[in-house]
């Protein structure tokens, strides 16, 4: 992957020490090589390197005494950069309602980012409403439906009518029932087409959006830049939202948008649940490319789920020793990240760690893990030394696993409670041995 191939080079230059011009030749070749083949538009690769390469040229790096991690941090500058530098949020005005309209190719995540940002939204405290104008494919409305009926957020259809008149009484419909922000989905076509084109204009005309989103798919490869700039000139739009960032797409065609387009990257929509947009970084995601992990996402996942219960458990299984709640605790923890799949992604070199794994994560085991645990009784999760052959039977039969399944499990805490008791033993040394027990 892009990530993998940018390290390397990284690697290669932190080797060597002291670096010449000729390494950084090298290594800007590379980075060029790296970015065309990930599919980054040639123009945006052509000045992103003349731009890096020119500041890495510089006495001051050459000849400072870490010159590979100035140039690594240059790279990173100019990636946050070119991926619109700081931070793009969604600005709602003051109107009531407020309109939010969206763009794109059919199948580019139109619909489903409507419903994901209707859910973000309505998180926020507003009442947001969704409008199906997309009449051409069969049973969209339909689709928006049943998605808008799961995170409970109304849909507005008007089965027949001309989608103009659909978005126009979207707002009407708003209005009488008191929701603040109307987002309106509307048909895209599988190539930029004059018909589609003009709907998107004359929707916009007749609801005066107050931002309007171009969905595109982080998929879509070097096309990207030629659908993108048609929209901007027919329909103009105010930010991009990048979708399907979750799958094992190249994404070079998503880096070059903001380039292109001069339009910012507002969200990325990585999976299919409402839950997984997220608003867009550039300085964390040219980290992620970069391969540098994504510690603030870490950090920022670590401390919704860190709650000051959790805190609190932690002085206790010091004191006491690791329960089997404790490890129901942590598993759920994990869980509330993304899986380790989720938490891996973001630690540096995690990605290139995943990749080789292939798909030999077992998630499942969690599950299994779960299910063991919430068949055992209060005593025996607060004791598990007590857990004999006869209770791991019973344990097996009431989860419908395996002795097996549960003897995998005893061993795991009997590791995890040994390390709590050298963790233990630290602490008391280092507060004089008089603390705890
Ligand atoms: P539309 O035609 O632009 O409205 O596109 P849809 O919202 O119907 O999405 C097309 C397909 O892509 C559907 O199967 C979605 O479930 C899927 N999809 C959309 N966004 C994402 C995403 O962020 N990640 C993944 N994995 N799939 C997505
Ligand atoms: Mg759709």
């Amino acid at each position: 992957s892009l990530s993998d191939r940018l390290n390397d080079t990284f690697d290669r230059l932190r080797g060597k020490g002291k670096l010449t011009e000729a390494d950084i030749n090298v290594a800007m070749r590379e980075i060029r090589m790296a970015l065309l083949e990930a599919d980054v538009n040639y123009r945006v690769v052509k000045d992103f390197v003349t731009r890096t390469k020119e500041r890495c040229l510089t006495a001051e790096v050459l000849e400072s005494l870490t010159p590979a991690q100035n140039v690594v941090k240059i790279v990173l500058d100019e990636l946050t950069e070119l991926l619109g530098g700081t931070e793009s949020k969604l600005v709602l005005s003051s109107r009531i309602p407020n309109v939010i309209m969206l763009v794109g190719l059919q199948g580019s995540g139109k619909t489903t980012a409507a419903v994901k940002l209707a859910y973000m939204l309505k998180k926020q405290g507003k009442s947001p409403l969704l409008a199906a104008c997309d009449v051409y494919r069969p049973a969209a409305a339909d689709q928006l439906a049943t998605l808008g009926g799961e995170i409970g957020v109304p849909v507005f259809r008007g089965d027949g009518a001309h989608p103009v008149e659909i978005a126009r009484a979207s707002i009407r419909e708003a209005v009488d029932t008191m929701r603040d922000v109307v987002i309106v989905d509307t048909a895209g076509r599988l190539q930029i087409d004059e018909e589609m084109m003009q709907e998107a204009v004359d929707i916009k005309k007749a609801v005066k959006p107050d931002q309007v989103l171009m969905v595109v798919d982080a998929m879509t490869g070097q096309d990207i830049v030629n659908v993108v700039s048609t929209f901007a000139e027919r329909t103009d739009f105010d930010g991009v939202i990048i979708s399907k960032l979750d799958g094992d797409a190249r994404g070079g065609g998503a880096l070059s948008v903001r380039e292109v387009t001069g339009k910012p990257i507002k969200f990325v929509s990585m999976g299919e649940k409402p839950d997984s947009l997220e608003v867009f970084s550039p300085e964390r995601m040219a980290k992620r490319i970069l391969g540098m992990g994504d510690v603030i996402g870490i950090i920022e996942k670590a401390q919704e789920a860190a709650t000051a219960e959790q805190l609190a458990s932690a002085e206790r299984m010091l004191r006491d020793g690791f329960t089997m709640d404790d490890m129901l605790e942590q598993m759920k923890a994990v869980k509330k990240m993304g899986g380790m799949k989720g938490i891996l992604g973001m630690l540096p070199g995690g990605q290139r760690a995943l990749n080789q794994m292939g798909g030999n994560l077992d998630e499942a085991v969690f599950d299994r893990n779960e299910a063991i645990i919430l068949s055992m009784t209060a005593e025996e999760r607060r004791r598990p030394s007590i857990i004999n052959g006869q209770r791991r039977a019973r344990i097996a039969r009431g989860c419908g696993l395996t002795p097996t399944d549960v003897n995998a499990l005893m061993k795991q805490w009997g590791e995890m409670n040994k390390m709590m008791g050298k963790v233990r033993a630290m602490a008391q040394q280092q507060t004089g041995g008089k603390k705890g027990k």
